[in-house]
């Protein structure tokens, strides 16, 4: 392929940061020399057009060297990679967590998003004001600058911040409760204090039982030492994946069937059924992933598992992938979790060291390994047919569907995907039995499940309930609502769930109970809001979120986001063009084009909230229309904020 390139060259520093990812360079067709004879030798520019999947792992490694990524180094990764410049600019412009400006090495982003907003958040950002200077501007040594962030997944630790930081040496740092001076001490600690990251402040999970007997998904978090495998197995580790081996595959599908278990990142497919689909497919190979993009504001359930309990996550990888036939397994996590990843590659480095990955695993004659793919902050990837293309190292836009991925996934082979805490369920059904396990909870929701308290309640945190417990059980266990305030209202399933009434917290959460009701379960957000805080200025912020994470490849949601910011903001700020009456009837409409033809469910969902409150909480009835000048008010991000 004839790569039309930019004079742009890369510098020393940024060709070494590729090459210690890549290789030096070996052929003409990545950037090599050629033979005595000028034969071309060695890969084909086919094979080397294969790497293309290294291309978001190549940009990582640029900005994690330099800070920032120049033309001349997506110059360098195009010739490495055989990838034309413009789809590598494209691919490298579509992660919020790259920067194709120049930049400090240091920045920090402080979470505005609805959860610190309402804890916070405005209050650090005028701190960090007075101590770095405004946002977006450097620091007169030019080392740091701070910028506002979309939700950090710290929402138990709110306000949240992450240190993204360039060098030799050096990782990013996530910091939960954040005060000015613990950022500006994480800006200036020296390199080598960043390890495997036991100096990152993290909150023990809050969990609905003192003693502990009765949890199920917990109940190695906070016991266990995530960086030992003698201690996970200690605690029962691998004995799962051993009866796994014992059952065979087949058997492994009728515990998963019998055991009812669906999905827990929001769709609630039956997991049993998807394995075994992935599992029939005569083409080969198999891959089976690990869906750890959880970036759904409110959402932090996947990152406290992968924290506390890596190991948990291996196995239960480890045992998908055997039961499907596939070999190759990967975990795809948020590039704001830099403590989950580092933890999870060691755990995986001293899985694979100890037998437990690999060629034999466990010496039970089948290969199963795992690698980690770093996302780079773009909310869609959580969408499983945007992961694949991003793994693929293509922008993070959903496909059409079907085929759907069990059949053609990745590389288009069948694959297999679940989230973190589906796959940590299936370790719970192998120890107590599929008919056991279809006991807890409900009849059409069976099995624990995990919920993210945050907001405006006394305990934030991580809680684990059998299907079937209330709203208002939930809140109490996160010891009601702060101060003892009125609650004004819930926001449940995240940004793309609903509101819910204070009158109607004996809403069971169950599948069948929020779907009855209108309202959905999502990725288990419960999100409280006290009287204090300004609802529309919560819409405000949500449909910006919305706005910003579209990947904006089909029109009713790349258009319908910005047109829903926009009637908000003029009906929040007093600027209607009609009457009010009007612009609520234009929301409406702009909510069913975005459902009705949206390709995937970013668009179908970005108006569930703006929907639910106007007509559930009839936010725009009243008071609520006032500008946001109570307290706990969450911010708007401008445009200037969001680049
Ligand atoms: Fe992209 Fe939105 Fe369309 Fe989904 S609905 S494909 S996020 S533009």
């Amino acid at each position: 392929m004839d790569l039309q390139l930019t004079d742009a060259r890369a510098t020393v520093e940024e060709r070494a940061a590729v090459d210690a990812l890549l290789g030096p360079p070996e052929t003409p067709w990545d950037g090599g020399e050629r033979d005595a004879y000028g034969v071309r030798v060695s890969r084909t520019g086919r094979e080397a057009r294969e790497q293309r999947h290294l291309l978001l792992p190549a940009l990582h490694a640029v900005q994690d060297r330099i800070g920032w990524i120049s033309e001349g180094a997506l110059n360098y990764v195009s010739i490495r990679l055989t990838v034309p410049p413009a789809e590598t600019f494209g691919v490298a412009s579509f992660y919020a967590l790259f920067a194709l400006q120049e930049r400090p090495p240091t920045v920090v982003h402080i979470c505005d998003d609805i959860a610190c907003g309402s804890s916070g958040a405005e209050r650090l950002c005028g701190e960090m004001e007075r101590l770095i200077g405004p946002a977006g501007t450097p620091t007169t040594d030019g080392g740091t600058t701070w910028q506002r962030s979309p939700c950090l997944g710290l929402c138990e630790q709110a306000p949240a911040a992450l240190v993204q930081r360039a060098g030799i040496g050096v990782t990013d740092r996530s910091i939960g409760c954040a005060r000015a001076e613990d950022v500006v001490a994480a800006i200036t600690s020296r390199a080598d204090e960043i390890g495997l990251g036991a100096d990152v402040a993290t909150i023990a999970p809050q969990t609905a039982d003192e003693s502990r007997s009765e949890l199920r998904l917990l109940r190695r978090v906070g016991v266990v030492d995530p960086g030992s495998l003698d201690s996970y197995r200690a605690e029962g580790g691998y004995e799962a994946l051993r009866m796994a081996v014992e059952m065979g595959p087949g058997g492994v599908i009728r515990e998963l069937k019998d055991a009812r278990l669906m999905g827990r990142g929001g769709a609630a497919f039956p997991t049993g059924v998807k394995w075994e689909a992935v599992a029939s497919q005569a083409s080969r190979p198999h891959y089976f992933i690990c869906n750890a993009d959880e970036s759904e504001p409110g959402t932090f359930k996947d990152r406290v598992l992968m924290e506390h309990d890596p190991f948990a996550l291996i196995e239960s990888l480890t045992i998908a992938g055997y039961t499907t036939a596939s070999e190759h397994g990967s975990i795809y996590i948020r590039g704001e979790y830099p403590l989950a990843q580092a933890r999870l590659r060691h755990a995986i480095d001293e899985a694979r060291e100890r037998g437990y990955l690999g060629d034999d695993v466990m010496g039970e004659g089948f290969t199963f390994d795992i690698e980690v793919r770093r996302g780079a902050g773009a909310y869609i990837c959580g969408e499983e047919t945007a992961l694949l293309n991003s793994i693929e190292g293509k922008r993070g836009e959903p496909r059409s569907k079907p085929p759907f991925p069990v059949s053609r996934g990745l590389f288009g082979k069948p694959t297999g995907i679940n989230n973190v805490e589906t796959l940590v369920n299936v370790l719970e059904i192998l120890r107590i039995g599929g008919p056991a396990y279809a006991q807890i909870g409900t009849e059409g929701s069976t099995g624990p499940r995990l919920f993210c308290l945050s907001g405006t309640v006394e305990r934030p945190g991580l809680y684990e309930v059998p299907f079937g417990a209330t709203l208002r059980d939930l809140i109490e266990l996160a010891g009601g609502v702060s101060g003892g305030r009125p609650l004004k209202a819930v926001l449940l399933g995240g940004a793309a769930g609903a509101f819910v009434r204070p009158q109607d917290l004996d809403l069971k959460l169950t599948f069948e109970d929020t779907r009855a009701a209108g309202v959905t379960l999502g990725s288990g957000v419960v999100m409280a809001f006290d009287d204090t805080v300004s609802l529309p200025e919560v819409l405000l912020r949500i449909a910006a979120f919305f706005r910003d994470e579209s990947c904006g490849q089909c029109v009713p949601c790349r258009v319908g986001t910005v047109r829903q910011e926009e009637a908000l903001q003029r009906i929040v700020r007093g600027a209607q063009i009609g009457s009010r009456d009007e612009e609520l009837a234009l929301l409406g409409e702009i909510a069913q084009v975005m459902r009705d033809a949206s390709i995937c469910g970013l668009g179908q969902t970005a108006a569930n909230a703006v929907v639910s409150a106007i007509e559930q909480l009839g936010v725009f009835e009243g008071a609520d229309t006032s500008n946001g000048s109570q307290d706990r008010s969450v911010p708007t991000r401008t445009e200037e904020q969001e680049s």
